[in-house]
Order: C-alpha cells, then structure tokens, then sequence
C-alpha cells in the first residue's frame, strides 16, 4: 500500500503480511519501498517466505520487481533479513552495518532464526556504511544512523523525500506504538548501549517514523521516541 506519495509499504501484519498466532505480528517486518523513479530501493528484506506475493502486490501498483536496485537492512533478525539472499540473486545491491553485515554473513544466532523455527540463509553484504554516512540512489540521499542495542548493528536510515524527513527506524523504538519494544531475546541486545540509542536519536530532527513493525507516526514522531526513552529508563536501567 501506498503510504506517502512514492513510499509504499509492501509487508507487515498491517499489509496482511505477517503475524501468527504465536508470534503475533513479529515473523514478518515491514518492508518499505521507496520508488525513486528509475529503480526501487527497498528497507528490509522480509523473511523471504512472502516474496511471490509482494512482487504480484508491486505489479499491481505499477511497480516493476526487476526494477529493484538497492536494499538497506535496518538489522540482522530473520524476519528483516531472510529474505536478503533472493534479493542478492536478481542482482539487488545490499547495505548494511558492518556487523550487520557479519550476522548474516555467517546466519548465526544473531539472526534469531531459532525464535521463529527457520534457518537464516547467508548472504554477503555489498556495501558495509558506517554511522552518519550518506549513500546517494539515483540522486536520494540515505543518511545512516548507527543505534546499537536491539542488535548492535541496527542502522535506521533518514531520507529526505518530497521535503519530508522519513525515518526508518527498523526495530529500534518500540515499533508496535507507545512505549511498547520489540524482542529483548536477541544474544547481542544490550540495554545500555540501546538507552544511549534512543538518546542520540532524541537529537536527530525527522518528520515521519516509519517502524520495523505496527503503525508509522506521521505527526510529532520524537514523542514516541521520547516515550521508548522513558519506558527504557524505567525498564532497563
Ligand atoms: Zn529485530
């Protein structure tokens, strides 16, 4: 579905794709699509178990699955990056944190394939980015910011599209609404370093939050990033 003007959302339990009744909506993230006008850049891969449906889903919004040049992963986890490797198969370009890039290389545990009962398939990243750096696709600037603690690779990445700074968030604030996180199990989360996360992204101006999971914040996005700080400091500390 189309989100903001060429800015669709192709999967996540509120694109019916994703959720179960055991793990709720979290066996499937939202993959965003960002349609530059020559190619289609992608966030997250999704876990690659709904990848017919998504392409028959761009095709019907007149979008061309071969015209996907570029995938930033927000994380390592599964439902993000399983599907990356079909993507490196049709030649899509993949960016991430160096240790992003590390977990899925090697599809261990940090991929949390063992929560959902799936064996994450390795995939080599193209391009490894480094806090605050600026990756230009077809003329759009992706500014990407390091914000370890869900993962110590989390990456969220800011656009700046049709005058609106979009955040993609990943999992990094509480993605399903206010205050409420997303998975602590992971076995390179880390409070301490997710609390001064959401510190250095209180400072970070942006207009639209669009999550790894559940609703975006079209309006005053820093308070639900002021509601996830609270709900850390109280929690984590
Ligand atoms: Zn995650």
């Amino acid at each position: 579905m189309q989100l903001l003007p060429g800015i669709y959302q192709l999967s996540g339990s509120l694109a019916g794709l994703g959720g179960d009744q055991i793990l709720g909506p979290w066996d499937e993230c939202n993959m965003y699509l960002i349609d530059s006008g020559s190619s289609c850049i992608l966030i997250d891969a999704g876990n690659g178990e709904n990848i017919d449906i998504i392409f028959k889903r761009m095709e019907m919004w007149g979008l061309d699955p071969n015209k996907i040049s570029t995938l930033f992963l927000t994380h390592a986890h599964w439902d993000h990056a399983g599907g990356a490797r079909l993507f490196k198969d049709r030649g899509v370009k993949i960016l991430s944190s160096k240790e992003t890039a590390d977990s899925v290389a090697s599809a261990d545990h940090r991929c949390a394939g063992f929560l959902y009962h799936k064996e994450m398939i390795p995939v080599t990243v193209d391009r490894i980015v480094g806090d605050r750096e600026v990756v230009t696709v077809d003329a759009l600037e992706f500014e990407a910011l390091h914000l370890p603690g869900h993962t110590l690779g989390c990456m969220a990445y800011l656009l700046t599209f049709n005058d609106q700074r979009i955040l993609f968030s990943g999992d990094v604030i509480g993605t399903l609404g206010w205050g409420d996180f997303g998975w602590d199990g992971s076995v390179d989360f880390d409070k301490q370093r997710y609390i001064a996360s959401l510190f250095k992204l209180q400072g970070i101006p942006f207009d639209v939050l669009l999550p790894g999971h559940g609703m975006g914040s079209y309006t005053d996005p820093v308070k639900r990033v002021n509601i996830s700080l609270n709900q850390a400091l109280i929690r984590w500390r």
